[in-house]
This record gives structure tokens, C-alpha cells and sequence, in this order.
């Protein structure tokens, strides 16, 4: 076998790769883009480029990781949301685009809350479980770089310490450097007069018994799954976020498509009124909402 390739011949691999594996093919492609460190278009440009014996070799390497299940983003380390890049390793879930529904819907309650213009009263957001920080940075990113809301102050808790130095990383990387990072289960080490106007989570909710579970080995499985029909987390954080929520304030949770009745229900047992849920991009229902009544 040649030991010189040109970046023409590798496509064409790619794709009969693709063909044989059941790995989304623009993987091959972008680790390809990875390896050599270039943007998409330079596969166009550039078809007679070679790769060198070491960028071959990571090559290689990186598609037996991909066909033994490891996700591309822990490859490369990075995965975009929002309009923002993060990085990611095994210590964090990879942030998923049905997630920048639940950003969305937080960002329209906020813009639909009147302002004193004079002076507006401090607010604060709490983001429950926060991996990567997908969700606590991409909030804080809009609030200060794009409605230009000094008044918001973003906290973000997760248990793991490794998922948070990531987390501080990333709010680093995106020019949100003022968001406080807690390490804390839940809210156990929140301090208790701590108050908030928004407590949004992403947390763990996949059925235990649940066989999509198996095609996400790679990631860490307690960000993934609950007990309780993957209900657990979702009914503790409920249950005692009135204790943390100020009066009219948001809980705003994912979780799984069929689980929105039973996470109304939740919201409603806790004291929480306007009780409402939003599909994801591909039409299940992926987020509820509530306000402390
Ligand atoms: N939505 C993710 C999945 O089904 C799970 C995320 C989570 O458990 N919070 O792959």
C-alpha cells in the first residue's frame, strides 16, 4: 500500500467506510478535517493535498475509535451549540442541538419580563448539572454579549469537579468568564439564601432500563440516567426549587419525549402554575416549563 495518499482517495474511502459502518459519514470526513487541522471548504480546494505518515497514523487511530463507539466530538474535543464552540471530554455529556430549545424558550421568558430601564433589579439564573456548561454559558453569552442584560448573574453547579473545570474553561473561551461555578450535588451546597429568577437543567432522565442506553456508552452514564423511569432528578430538582426560586421565577427542564405528561404533573403536585411543554426540532416533546405561582 502506498505510503503517500491524496485527500481525493481518502474521500472516496471515507464514504465506502461510511457505507459499511452505521457511523454518520460526515464523521469520517470532519476527523479527516481534524487531523489536518483545515475547514471544510479545503477539501475542495486542496483535493491533491498528502497526508503525512503522522496525520495517517491519527487518522487511523482516531476511525478505530470511532468504530469501537467513541463519540467524534471526544475526538476532536470540541462540539458546537448555540453559536458558541465548547470542549468536551468523557467527564461531560456532549451538548446536543434539542437542548438549544430549552436556551431559547429561557432567553424568550427573560426578554418577556419588564425592565426598569433606571435601574433594573438584579437577577439571577441557576443552571442545575452542568457538563460542558452548554447551557449556563450560551445563556450568560446572550444576556451580556447580545441584549447587553448586566443585570443577570449566572450560576452553575454540577457534582463533578472534572465536568466543572471544563465548564470554567469553556465560559473562559466565550467571553463569560464572570459565571460562578459551584461544585454541588443538586442544590446541597447551594447557600440557602441564595434566590433565584430562573432554574433551568438538562438532567439526567433516560429510563435505566432504556436499550438507547447502550449506544451511549461513551459518555458519562450519571449525566444520562435516573432512576424512577428516569424521572428521579427531574422530581427532586422540581421539588425543592420552590426553596430557590423568588415568586413569578422560571423552572425551565428537558427531558424525554415521552415523559412530558408525567413532568407536568411533577411541576404541578410542586406548586408551579402556567405549566407548559415545547417540542424539540424534530417534533417530540423535549422541554416543560413553569412559573412559581
Ligand atoms: N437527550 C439525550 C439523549 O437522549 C439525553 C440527555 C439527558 O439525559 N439529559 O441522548
Amino acid at each position: 500500500m502506498s505510503s503517500i495518499k491524496h485527500l481525493k482517495q481518502y474521500i472516496r474511502q471515507l464514504s465506502d467506510e461510511a457505507d459499511n459502518s452505521r457511523l454518520p459519514s460526515f464523521w469520517f470526513t470532519d476527523w479527516l478535517l481534524a487531523v489536518i487541522d483545515k475547514p471544510s471548504l479545503f477539501l475542495i480546494t486542496d483535493e491533491e493535498y498528502q497526508l503525512t505518515e503522522s496525520e495517517l497514523a491519527q487518522f487511523y487511530a482516531g476511525i478505530e475509535k470511532l468504530q469501537a463507539g467513541i463519540p467524534l466530538a471526544y475526538l476532536t474535543g470540541q462540539q458546537a451549540f448555540w453559536s458558541l464552540s465548547f470542549t468536551v471530554n468523557e467527564h461531560t455529556l456532549i451538548p446536543r442541538p434539542d437542548t438549544e430549545v430549552l436556551v431559547e424558550q429561557v432567553l424568550q421568558w427573560i426578554q418577556s419580563q419588564p425592565i426598569n430601564d433606571e435601574h433594573p433589579t438584579p437577577k439571577r439564573l441557576l443552571d442545575l448539572g452542568t457538563g460542558s456548561g452548554c447551557i449556563a454559558i450560551s445563556l450568560a453569552h446572550e444576556l451580556k454579549h447580545h441584549l447587553r442584560y448586566a443585570h443577570w448573574h449566572t450560576v452553575a453547579l454540577d457534582v463533578s469537579p472534572e465536568a466543572l473545570e471544563v465548564a470554567k474553561y469553556n465560559a473562559l473561551i466565550n467571553e463569560v468568564g464572570e459565571i460562578d461555578f459551584i461544585q454541588s450535588s443538586w442544590y446541597e451546597s447551594l447557600p440557602t439564601d441564595m434566590m433565584f429568577d430562573v432554574i433551568v437543567s438538562n438532567p439526567p432522565y433516560i429510563d435505566e432500563e432504556d436499550a438507547h442506553l447502550a449506544h451511549l456508552r461513551a459518555e458519562p452514564m450519571s449525566a444520562l440516567s435516573a432512576p424512577n423511569h428516569g424521572l428521579a432528578d427531574i422530581e427532586h430538582i422540581t421539588q425543592l426549587a420552590p426553596k430557590y426560586l423568588r415568586a413569578g421565577g422560571l423552572l425551565a427542564l428537558e427531558h424525554g419525549f415521552d415523559q412530558g405528561e408525567a413532568v407536568r404533573q411533577i411541576l404541578s403536585s410542586h406548586g408551579f402554575g402556567a405549566i407548559q411543554t415545547v417540542q424539540d426540532y424534530g417534533g417530540n416533546d423535549r422541554v416543560t416549563l413553569g412559573h412559581l405561582a
